[in-house]
């Protein structure tokens, strides 16, 4: 939120770009909202406690004075006092995955029944960012694009939603093509970069059968993979990388 932003601005802001059946939790307020249509939330849950029941009346105000409606006829109370921070932090990731299942195509399709693991990674170039200190930065803005199977609309979704449909398997793995090379990056995991690391420096044998016989190929990522621009999630990591030659016939 920037300094000349009123707090109405900044929910008006955040509930435009929030896509229906998407999540919105404002920090600190023990509030989880659902977008249910254009102009309507549904409150999903409230933290049982003190703090939460005035926000929730706070922003029942803030959200009818901006011209939005909020049903409140279904809302879960969570006993979150009893969880450490790990178990509220679980929670509700737990709640954005449910989420998440339940976003379809306008066609219908499930997003969840799209290829996911083939989303296409592009940026539309930097946008300036106001940070909570009112300074601004510039910001590199991501999206992934997946394909609906069934009536073939293109649905660009931001990297985190991307990550809570796809899964942790699609945010280590990156494919992308240079000239005629097609290359896939594969994040190492800490006992893979050990056992790399060992047997490098011949601390340990290599088994015949051993997966890094396939893939000896070890980089350590920075802005750039062989000039191809590579996204946020895909740098400074280890990876491996497994390189494929298109042949021309197959473009
Ligand atoms: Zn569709």
């Amino acid at each position: 939120m920037t300094e000349e932003q009123t707090p109405e601005e900044h929910a008006r802001q955040i509930l435009e770009r929030l896509r229906e059946g998407g999540l919105w939790q404002p920090q600190g307020l023990g509030l989880s909202y659902m977008r249910t249509g254009e102009n309507s939330l549904e409150l999903l849950n409230q933290h049982n406690n003190p703090t939460a029941a005035q926000a929730r009346i706070r922003m029942n105000l803030l959200l009818k004075s901006i011209g939005w409606t909020v049903d409140e006829s279904d809302v879960h109370l969570l006993d979150v006092d009893a969880l450490t921070p790990q178990e509220q932090y679980m929670q509700e990731m737990m709640q954005r995955q449910e989420s998440a299942q339940s976003w379809k195509c306008a066609c219908g399709t499930p997003l969840t029944a799209f290829p996911l693991e083939d989303g296409k990674w592009s940026t539309t170039g930097e946008r300036e960012m106001a940070m909570p200190t009112s300074e601004v930065i510039l910001a590199e803005e991501w999206y992934v694009s997946i394909t609906c199977p069934v009536c073939d609309v293109v649905v660009p979704l931001e990297p985190y939603d991307y990550g809570l449909l796809a899964g942790d398997d699609a945010m280590t793995e990156y494919s992308f093509t240079v000239g005629n090379e097609h290359y896939t990056l594969t994040a190492l995991t800490r006992p893979e970069i050990i056992e790399v690391m060992d047997v490098t420096n011949g601390y340990q044998k290599l088994e015949a059968n051993d997966s890094f016989s396939t893939y000896p190929s070890i980089y350590c990522t920075g802005t750039f993979f062989n000039g191809h621009l590579l996204p946020p999630h895909v740098r400074g990591a280890v990876v491996r990388a497994s390189v494929k030659t298109i042949r021309e016939e197959e473009e």
